[in-house]
């Protein structure tokens, strides 16, 4: 019988590029397809890894087994990897991806994963994982969303990301918060939107102007995009 597998985009050395982690090295192992479309004309912000999951966009990438996947990490020596996409937990249930969270768990590598928040997390692979970024996606704070996924989380260090352009992002976020019963004391991590370094300073001064009260109660950072700012992947 065939071996089951992975569908990744990419294994790749880099840094973390955001967050309370940015600058760690890491190794990407980022998977392919996602749940969700994000785009900026619905409202959100467009997908920079459209190559993903997008019909005339996507990449082939690779189907590989845990030991495969396993192999490749282990080979940059490095004891991080930041498991994201695409969606990373909508592979959760598959048996190479638990085996392979376990391998890694098991060698000492500490696993961080990137996820949109709309997939509960398993307890079966929580314990294998050292940090959860959790990003939800505004076009969908209605309708993916709800207490009992985010409380999934809870099992895990956790942060929630919000990327920020406007006034209104802020009071979104601060009531998706709500919306979800996130408890008091959770980092939330608010990430000005651009790809360019004159819009991330625009965006960042909306948050430094306006942002800091708002998040009363928890725990807030602000975070750079070191991959734009200093330019890796
Ligand atoms: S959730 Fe992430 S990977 Fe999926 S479409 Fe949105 S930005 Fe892209």
């Amino acid at each position: 019988m065939a071996k089951d597998t992975i569908w990744i985009a990419q294994i790749v050395a880099s840094k973390q590029g955001e967050g309370i982690f940015a600058g760690l090295p890491v190794v990407i192992v980022r998977t392919m397809v996602c749940n969700l479309a994000c785009q900026k004309a619905e409202g959100g912000f467009d997908c920079d890894t459209a190559y993903t999951w997008k019909a005339g966009e996507m990449i082939e990438g690779s189907h590989l087994t845990a030991d495969e996947a396993y192999s490749k990490i282990m080979a940059y020596n490095i004891p991080a990897v930041m498991l994201t996409g695409g969606e990373p937990l909508l592979n959760q249930h598959k048996e190479a991806f638990r085996e392979l969270l376990k391998k890694l768990y098991e060698s000492g590598v500490r696993v961080h994963v990137e996820t949109n928040g709309t997939q509960k997390l398993d307890e079966d692979i929580a314990k294998y994982l050292f940090f959860v970024a959790i990003s939800p996606k505004q076009t969908q704070y209605k309708t993916f969303y709800k207490p009992s996924i985010a409380k999934s989380y809870q099992k895990v260090i956790h942060a929630y990301k919000f990327v920020i352009r406007t006034v209104e992002n802020l009071k979104d976020a601060s009531e998706w918060l709500k919306d979800n019963e996130i408890p008091w004391g959770t980092f939330v991590e608010l990430m000005p939107e651009g790809i360019t370094a004159k819009d991330l300073l625009k965006h960042k001064a909306i948050i430094d102007s306006r942002g800091k009260h708002m998040f009363d109660g928890y725990y807030m950072v602000e975070t750079s995009r070191m991959q734009i700012e200093e330019g890796f992947a």
